[in-house]
């Protein structure tokens, strides 16, 4: 049988905290990253390269958890610690599934993990290791998901794949308007026009810059993220 090819050379993956949490949203729920990395435990072994940024959200997020409470700052570096944490999580989860993973942090933070170059980075990837970005972009104001479009845009990723706890990009909120359709493809345009909600529109607004499709899909089935990797498309792509 012909060897397996993965349909991109590099892919960077976006997990929302939220997703890391289960079905509550909040924590860790060890079982189904379990799930999820053994997926990315497959998409390794068929050779693509592969990083992973994280979201916070699943423990505190800036805007939504400190506003009225605490100056925006540095409760968004709260929300990059949270980040912090569901990185070394995932390392763990990986590493016990036998994947190589290694930590860069936007943020120095020593004996945590590595502060992130592209050298590194680079160097990290071409010795087959799964990469976890921590951190976003590393400064308050900004978000996950525009740190997915900046690494993606630093290491040259082909695609960014955004498992969400959605299946693709609506219309209108599926749970509120029975009536919304789900979109097969779109572009930045449309995305930005219509406030459509795949990320925040600085990270659409890089995406759409830098040539990087989008696919958004939900990772409630962990498999999409292999048939991503394989060259279907899942979900809605934005390109
Ligand atoms: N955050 C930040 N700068 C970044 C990335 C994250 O300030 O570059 C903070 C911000 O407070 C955000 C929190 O970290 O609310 C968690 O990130 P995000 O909301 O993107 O996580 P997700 O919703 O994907 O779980």
């Amino acid at each position: 049988m012909a060897e397996e090819k993965p349909a991109y050379k590099r892919v960077l993956l976006k997990i929302s905290g939220e997703a890391l949490g289960g079905p509550s949203g909040q924590g860790l729920d060890f079982r189904f990253m379990e799930q999820v990395c053994g997926v990315v435990a497959r998409c390794a072994a068929l050779g693509v390269e592969l990083g992973i940024v994280v979201g916070g959200g699943n423990f505190w997020r800036g805007v939504k958890n400190g506003e009225g409470h605490m100056d925006r700052a540095r409760a968004d570096y709260m929300g990059m610690l949270a980040t912090v944490m569901n990185s070394l999580a995932l390392q763990d989860v990986l590493e016990q599934q036998g994947v190589r993973a290694g930590v860069m942090t936007a943020i120095e933070i020593q004996h945590i993990g590595e502060t992130f170059s592209v050298d590194r980075a680079n160097a990290w990837f071409r010795e087959g290791r799964v990469i976890i970005f921590a951190g976003g972009v590393g400064s308050p104001f900004f978000t996950t998901d525009t740190g997915t479009v900046l690494r993606a845009a630093l290491v040259g990723a082909d695609i960014i794949l955004l498992a969400k706890n959605v299946d693709g990009v609506y219309s209108a909120d599926p749970r509120q308007d029975p009536s919304a359709v789900r979109y097969d493809c779109l572009t930045y345009e449309e995305v930005l026009a219509r406030h459509l909600a795949v990320m925040d529109s600085t990270a659409t607004c890089m995406a759409m810059d830098n040539h990087i499709p989008v696919m958004v899909f939900a990772l409630k089935d962990p498999e999409n993220i292999l048939r991503a990797v394989r060259g279907e498309t899942v979900g809605t792509i934005v390109r």
